[in-house]
């Protein structure tokens, strides 16, 4: 089976808008990041051409590769768990982290970062083992502590919803992550605004929609899966 990017794409946005008409959103307010860390460069650039401006890996090599490749001005965003000696090696690539979820990651990013750079606070809401992320009770508490890093911004949270046909499950995580970003968005702190929500995947990213997703990551349904064959 062949994998249009184009069209995909064009199903994505058309998706998007008929959601946004539905509950009263503005669909500039939805940006998609294309996933590419399952497909070529080839696949990456395809979805350059359909018009994706953002671009997302979760591993250090496969953002360099794809990084050096790439010569079109897009928006490259981290979001993997990050191992803090790789941080070096994506700081000057990256504009958006979205897998902070630890101090000594948080510190290491400002001792190498020569900018402001934007930070999603991963958040593990469903309580999954297998899941990154800080425990829904821990992030206040962590935010407040990256007060002393002057180029840590907090954009806004990210999470991964269980991987479940239950929509009540992953519409419930949504919702929880909704209502985080209100509580830390009332400490009013000038390095985290926290304006935006990084959640929805290939397979929820309509949920994800609906409860305020402004960042949806998108993998296989925009770009495919090569490693499947798809
Ligand atoms: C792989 C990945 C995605 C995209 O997954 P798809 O299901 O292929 O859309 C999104 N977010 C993260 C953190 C990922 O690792």
């Amino acid at each position: 089976m062949t994998v249009n990017v184009g069209e995909n794409a064009e199903k994505i946005r058309t998706e998007i808008e008929e959601i946004c008409g539905k509950i009263n959103r503005d669909p500039n307010e939805i940006k998609i990041v294309a996933v590419t860390k399952y497909v070529s460069i080839d696949r990456a650039k395809a979805a350059i051409d359909a018009g994706i401006t953002h671009l997302g890996e979760n591993r250090e090599e496969g953002l360099s590769e794809k990084f050096a490749a790439i010569e079109n001005d897009v928006t490259w965003h981290f979001i993997g768990s990050l191992q803090t000696r790789k941080v070096k090696n994506i700081i000057d690539k990256v504009e958006y982290i979205h897998s902070l979820d630890r101090l000594s990651l948080a510190e290491e990013i400002n001792k190498r970062a020569d900018k402001t750079m934007k930070c999603f606070v991963q958040v593990n809401v469903s309580g999954e083992e297998s899941k990154q992320g800080l425990t829904p009770d821990e992030v206040i508490g962590f935010i407040e502590q990256l007060q002393k890093f002057e180029y840590i911004q907090i954009e806004g949270l990210m999470t991964m919803a269980p991987y479940t046909s239950d929509e009540a499950i992953i519409r419930n995580c949504f919702r929880d992550l909704k209502q985080l970003q209100l509580n830390v968005q009332a400490l009013q702190l000038s390095y985290a605004p926290c304006k935006e929500l990084s959640m929805g995947m290939s397979n929820d990213y309509k949920i994800a929609i609906e409860e305020g997703a402004t960042f949806i990551r998108i993998g296989s349904s925009l770009v495919g899966n090569e490693v499947r064959g798809e």
